[in-house]
């Protein structure tokens, strides 16, 4: 089985098209790690398309407090802004389809979270020292997480007990036969922040056994264009060109 890996999309339709059309032909199913929605300006539409194409998703803190859950006083100023406009803005059924995420999926041998094993739907999982309480949470193999929208290969091997924390450059791949577990992380096709503005995404080949950091080029100023139309907060607009 090929999966198209996606994360933090975050209401940006056209980054989440163009990953799509770049991922063509590559997948047979699609895996989201939540954060559908939040600080984008077309939350329905990009709801609308995980919900008819996912195999599975997994609720994102965006995705809870946007559809009315708790969580809004963790968020900043920013965050808050475009959580109670996206609240306003989506339609009682795509607000239903993402309060009925679920937080934790396994399948096969593979555990989606949007955080980390430890709190599924808020920690950001992202220095060595979490490490092994993560993986001692997690039976699978592989584990597939997003949040911080930084595209992330974490190792562990158990026979020696060494764990590891690599970058997702672009076109990296990952052999994921052999003795290490890993948990990767995408990054984030909507509002990517390690400094490449492209949409980032994962193709899976449970065949081969590989893991590749992909990205997708769109067109950034069309998604910032209808963020200013709609009285957005402009450091939202303005960050998706540098990718920060
Ligand atoms: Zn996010």
């Amino acid at each position: 089985v090929r999966y198209l890996v996606v994360s933090d999309i975050h209401g940006n339709r056209i980054a989440l098209d163009a990953v799509l059309s770049a991922a063509e032909g590559q997948w047979d199913r699609l895996l989201c790690l939540g954060d559908i929605v939040g600080y984008g300006p077309e939350p329905n539409e990009c709801v609308e398309v995980i919900a008819k194409l996912a195999h599975a998703c997994v609720l994102g803190n965006h995705d809870l407090v946007s559809a009315g859950g708790e969580g809004l006083s963790q968020f900043n100023d920013l965050a808050r802004i475009a959580a109670e406009w996206t609240f306003c803005e989506l339609t009682e059924d795509n607000r239903y389809y993402l309060q009925s995420l679920p937080q934790v999926v396994e399948q096969g041998d593979i555990t989606l979270v949007h955080g980390s094993p430890r709190s599924p739907v808020w920690e950001y999982l992202q220095e060595m020292h979490q490490l092994p309480d993560s993986f001692a949470r997690v039976s699978t193999g592989l584990t597939l997480v997003g949040h911080t929208h930084l595209p992330r290969a974490f190792s562990f091997d158990p026979t020696q007990l060494v764990y590891s924390v690599g970058s997702g450059k672009w076109r990296t791949s990952i052999q994921l036969k052999g003795n290490l577990r890993w948990i990767l992380n995408p990054g984030s096709v909507g509002q990517p922040r390690d400094g490449d503005p492209r949409a980032a995404f994962g193709l899976l080949d449970i065949d081969t056994g590989t893991f590749q950091f992909e990205r997708a080029a769109y067109d950034i100023a069309s998604t910032q264009a209808s963020m200013r139309s709609l009285g957005f907060p402009l450091p939202l607009a303005e960050r998706l060109t540098f990718g920060r």
